[in-house]
């Protein structure tokens, strides 16, 4: 048994063991997602380094990065020269609800070049 990410989504999913090519996605449908994608990508001319997004999903995808940033600079100005437990148990709670917010965001290609 061993853990694999989905070529598609990025999700870590337990591949089995045994004979035969080790699976490469998590669900059979997203083979099929990838293949589409990569179809589109050839319509549209995309290298082998392209991606094409929504621009709605990749500014949701950056304004919840800018939130971590955000909390991350408050905690390295907050902790400054801090030696209080409490500081530091806040800093974390803060820090948790940042990444929490960035941890399973997911944006779905519409084309990736192969
Ligand atoms: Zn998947």
């Amino acid at each position: 048994m061993s853990v694999r990410k989905c070529r598609w989504c990025g999700v870590a999913f337990k591949n089995a063991g045994g004979p035969g090519r080790p699976r490469e996605f998590c669900k059979r449908s997203h083979r099929q997602r990838l293949y589409e994608a990569e179809r589109a990508a050839a319509k549209l001319g995309l290298g082998s380094d392209d991606v094409l997004v929504s621009k709605r999903e990749l500014d949701a995808l950056r304004d919840r990065i800018y939130v971590l940033e955000a909390a991350v600079e408050d905690v390295r100005s907050d902790l400054a020269g801090s030696h209080d437990l409490q500081d530091y148990a806040d800093a974390y709670v803060h820090l948790l609800e940042g990444a929490l917010n960035v941890v399973g965001a997911r944006i779905e290609p519409r084309a990736i070049g192969s």
